[in-house]
């Protein structure tokens, strides 16, 4: 709620500014004002003692939220490529729409994009709203926000559902704005109440220690972000039927405050750790930069990447792009190897739905070993090259591993 100082009342006695906890206050000609460091938490208004900081009351037009109805995953597409993470968001779409009962829609916006549609109902969409634009060929916050924002005021999903992805993370908080209604990022974990059909979303608070479920009584829809990689893919069917509504786009070039001139793709190998079926991911333990080369070479043995700790990605060792966790990528590789790594909640966060986790730490207490599937106790420059060793003599190590996940 915002907070506003009622000039006439204030009496210069500077008590504020010292409860400001932002240093938001200063005082000019005796008054106290306000700067743009205010947070609006409020705690100028308790140390007040002549009423001259009050909360302003801000009057809200009421929603009929019986006219919302059904669940929308924003299908993201670049370059006329399907995200991953729209897959993902479909299979979990699914599961909220079957639980209230309603629709399930993917919304695709793009340039001559139609012939997603089709994957889209594959991937379990009822319906796929379709919004073709010369100027959405690439994203563009303008674009996208005024052309979401008029889809959802016009066909009023109760649930949104959109990748926290660099695009999602930029889309879904302004059309939620826009929109007027309130955004739970990041979420881990979608429910659906059972008494009232309310969407319940979760997701690390206070540095990851505790779980917050967030709701949204008052306003629609309610919008979620999902980080790619969280929630799992749905199956495609392409015997699926689904209906495709085309929307009319009403966008000029002027209303666009961004031109993109060109797309460079970042030159890093190519490496997208959430797609990899096997991760050896490295933590300070490694102890250097160098030390990540062990790492590359039983990857490369393996047929995986490399994936690194926060703490080894804040030492400069490795990019952030392979950060496995919760302010890095969320994986879920087959086997996933954690070298070095104590296992902090917040790695653990973006590694603990792998199919098999094997721990290789020399501290035999290191929480690690709580979720780990294997756990080697051992100093992993003695224990990584005696494991390349073995694999050499393996000639399928997939098959080996798939053999040998069968029989425990
Ligand atoms: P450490 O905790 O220092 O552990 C190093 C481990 O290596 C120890 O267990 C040690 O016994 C072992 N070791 C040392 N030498 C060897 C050796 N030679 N052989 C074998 N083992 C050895 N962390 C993430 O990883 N990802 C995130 O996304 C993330 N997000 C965060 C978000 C927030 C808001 C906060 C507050 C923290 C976040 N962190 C994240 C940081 C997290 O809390 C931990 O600090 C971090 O994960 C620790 O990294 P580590 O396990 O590599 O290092």
């Amino acid at each position: 709620m915002p907070v506003r100082i009622i000039e006439d009342k204030c009496k210069g006695c500077t008590l504020c500014i010292g409860a400001c906890p932002f240093g938001a206050l200063e005082m000019v000609n005796r008054v106290a004002v306000m700067n743009e460091n205010c947070t609006h938490c409020g705690a100028c208004i308790d140390s007040c003692n002549f009423d001259a900081i009050i909360e302003e009351k801000i009057e809200t037009e009421e929603k009929d939220l019986s006219a919302y109805k059904g669940v929308w995953v924003f299908a993201e597409q670049r370059q006329g490529e399907l995200m991953p993470v729209a897959a993902e968001l479909l299979g979990e779409g699914r599961k909220i729409a079957n639980e209230i009962g309603v629709e399930l829609s993917a919304v695709l916006l793009g340039n001559k994009v139609d012939g997603l549609a089709k994957d889209l109902i594959a991937y379990g969409a009822d319906k796929v709203y379709v919004a073709n634009d010369r100027l959405l060929e690439t994203f563009t916050t303008d674009g996208y926000t005024k052309v979401m924002t008029e889809m959802i005021n016009e066909y009023k999903p109760e649930i949104v559902l959109v990748g926290a992805t660099h695009i999602g993370r930029d889309l879904a908080p302004r059309v939620a704005a826009r929109v007027g209604t309130g955004l739970t990022a990041d979420c881990t974990t979608l429910e659906v109440d059972a008494e009232d059909k309310k969407l319940l979303q979760t997701r690390p608070a206070f540095g990851g220690n505790i779980m917050a479920t967030i709701i949204c009584p008052n306003h629609r829809p309610q919008m979620s972000t999902v980080r790619p990689g969280v929630m799992e893919k749905a199956e495609r069917n392409d015997s699926n039927t689904g209906e495709v509504i085309n929307f009319n786009v009403s966008l000029d070039e002027e209303e666009l405050r961004t031109k993109v001139l060109e797309i460079i793709k970042e030159a890093k190998g190519n490496v997208n750790i959430q797609e990899a079926d096997f991760i050896v991911s490295g933590g300070r333990g490694v102890g250097t930069k160098d030390g990540f080369q062990l790492l590359e070479k039983l990857a490369k043995k393996l047929n995986g990447v490399v994936g690194a700790s926060r703490a080894a990605v804040d030492q400069g060792w490795i990019d952030h792009d392979f950060q496995v966790g919760q302010t890095g990528k969320t994986v879920r590789p087959q086997i996933y190897i954690a070298c070095g790594i104590s296992g902090a909640i917040q790695h653990l966060a973006g590694m603990q739905d792998a199919d098999y986790i094997i721990a290789i730490n020399k501290n035999p207490d290191a929480p690690i070993f709580k979720v780990a599937d294997y756990g080697i106790v051992g100093d992993l420059n003695d224990v990584i090259p005696n494991i390349i060793e073995a694999l050499d003599n393996v000639d399928d190590i997939t098959k080996a591993f798939a053999e040998a996940a069968a029989t425990n």
